[in-house]
């Protein structure tokens, strides 16, 4: 049975309509997690997420793996640099200057 949003954008941004992946993550303290959804084949290693967050934002690790439904994982301290999924922030809409 194909899963729900198998590799796929659950929703838009209706602001700017980048694809959008928002997911409840986490088994006791849930947090809502909004991520612009990348392509498949980006690239986006740990370590430069750590650099492009915010300090009130989180990474998400994405694992790519074939017929399953797109989960984000939570990171923490111990996750590994080296780790091949994608790694994401929150969606920063570009129709929406904060700062
Ligand atoms: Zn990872
Ligand atoms: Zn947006």
């Amino acid at each position: 049975m194909a899963g729900r949003g198998q590799g796929r954008a659950d929703s838009r941004c209706p602001a700017c309509g980048q694809p959008l992946l928002t997911q409840w993550v986490g088994d006791v303290a849930a947090l809502k997690a909004r991520v612009t959804l990348p392509p498949p084949e980006a690239h986006l290693p740990y370590p430069q997420a750590l650099q492009d967050r915010t300090d009130n934002d989180l990474v998400w690790c994405l694992p790519r793996l074939p017929h399953r439904a797109l989960r984000l994982r939570w990171t923490g301290n111990r996750h590994p640099p080296n780790c091949p999924h994608q790694h994401l922030t929150s969606h920063k809409c570009p129709t929406q200057k904060l700062f």
